[in-house]
């Protein structure tokens, strides 16, 4: 954006790398962040009016998005999804590469990268496959993928199941310095489980995913990461002895270890799939919804810092996909557009965590796991800003939803926090009118 001028005049800037929180305008030149500092002078530059109440914060990443294409372009494509992105107030995602074909080849990471580019809203950063077809038995090339454009590599729907795999994958990273990413669930313990073992799985008849599917993984992930120093990621974490062996490889100084948590695991528990409506495959998730004790885990490692980053799974599917038998329907929800309010409305509202804390589980530690420009509002940084509404009233709409599916539990909930305009590389990508 060269030559162009905004100003975000007013407002209180939220920046937890710069150890910035206060009343501050903020000047972008040439899509970078100029100056940020007290009343500065518009200067003939675009003014942007930040109301009263309102944060502005470095750009959201989420760094667990399905784009689905190419191949599923019914559910989502990287056009439906980088518009859903920008609304939801993200500047940038990482994608998967569960896609038709798999995303273990420079070609089309290159593929997703111009459709990308295309699009022109949110910065997309591809994830690579592990394994050729995400089948989890020969290596990808992770080099030339990386060299492709690939921020990190995951055979994320599936686990990395063999350990020797996974760990020449570590040793892999290490030496390209690109984290794996493992969806962590022994094959054997999940079976053909559908929800979370427990009461309201045996009440509602269906076949149960315990959690140490999970946390069996995460042990034998952590000490393959110990044993070869490789950066390595936790996806979606439902369970609360993942948690526990998280935050035991934390408190013993492991600083490659990191872990994510999407929003429905800390605000939703397996009761929901017993009212208001009995087996709505809306709630059909993988992991899936858990248990009251692992909610609160999740809640507790948020606010105690063992979990690095919020990230949503976006995962669409058709409406015909998910208008079938719980036990036949895919797994996976739409999550883009629904963070920002359930983070305002479950963890910053409550008090459980501090503003400066959301964003940076939202924007700063997602740049910092997976090694991505972004995350700060400091002079020179990119200019990719969100501007939050935290006590606007928001109705979740699920046919209002920018995505091109709309599979979300969360349809009519009344939440306080939402977006008001989104802003990548200094231009202005999203503004919400209705504000
Ligand atoms: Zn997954």
């Amino acid at each position: 954006m060269s030559g162009t001028r905004l100003l975000l005049k007013g407002g209180r800037l939220v920046d937890p790398v710069a150890g910035r929180d206060g009343e501050f305008d903020l000047l972008v030149e040439d899509g970078r962040v100029a100056r940020v500092g007290k009343l500065l002078p518009a200067d003939g530059a675009e003014v942007f009016e930040v109301k009263r109440g309102w944060i502005v914060a470095p750009g959201l990443i989420d760094i667990h998005v399905h784009l689905r294409e190419p191949g599923q372009e019914h559910k989502e494509t990287i056009a439906s999804g980088v518009r859903a992105a920008v609304a939801g107030g993200f500047t940038a995602v990482a994608c998967m590469p569960n896609t038709d074909p798999v995303n273990d080849h420079p070609g089309i990471t290159e593929l997703i990268m111009r459709r990308a580019a295309a699009a022109a809203l949110a910065r997309v950063y591809p994830i690579g496959a592990v394994s050729i077809g995400s089948k989890g038995e020969q290596m990808a090339e992770l080099g030339a993928q990386k060299a492709a454009g690939c921020v990190a590599f995951t055979d994320d729907g599936r686990p990395v199941a063999s350990a020797l795999l996974m760990r020449r994958a570590l040793e892999y990273a290490g030496m390209l310095g690109v984290p794996i990413v493992n969806h962590c669930e022994d094959p054997s313990l999940k079976g053909d489980g559908v929800a979370h073992e427990g009461l309201v799985a045996s009440r509602l008849g269906l076949r149960g995913i315990p959690g140490v599917a999970e946390s069996i993984m995460v042990d034998r992930d952590v000490a393959l990461a110990e044993l070869t120093g490789g950066p390595y990621h936790v996806c979606h974490m439902s369970a609360y002895q993942s948690l526990r062996a998280v935050r035991a490889a934390k408190d013993r100084g492991m600083t490659n270890v990191s872990c994510e948590v999407a929003p429905h695991h800390f605000v939703l528990t397996d009761e929901a799939l017993e009212a208001p409506v009995r087996y709505d495959t809306n709630l059909k998730m993988n992991p899936p919804l858990r248990g009251t004790a692992d909610r609160d885990a999740m809640l507790d490692g948020i606010a105690d810092g063992t979990v690095d980053v919020i990230a949503t799974d976006h995962a669409p599917h058709h409406a015909d996909e998910k208008l079938v038998e719980f036990d036949n329907a895919p797994f996976g929800i739409v999550g883009l557009e629904t963070c920002v309010p359930l983070v305002f409305e479950r963890l910053v509202h409550t008090g459980r965590i501090t503003l400066a804390r959301a964003i940076a589980l939202l924007s700063a530690n997602p740049a910092r796991v997976f090694r991505l420009p972004g995350g700060t509002l400091a002079p020179d940084a990119a200019a990719d800003i969100t501007v939050l509404a935290p006590d606007a009233p928001v109705t979740i709409r699920a046919a209002a939803l920018a995505s091109k599916s709309k599979n979300t539990p969360f349809d009519g909930w009344q939440l306080r926090g939402g977006v008001a305009a989104t802003i990548v590389g200094g231009r202005i990508v999203y503004r919400n009118e209705g504000l």
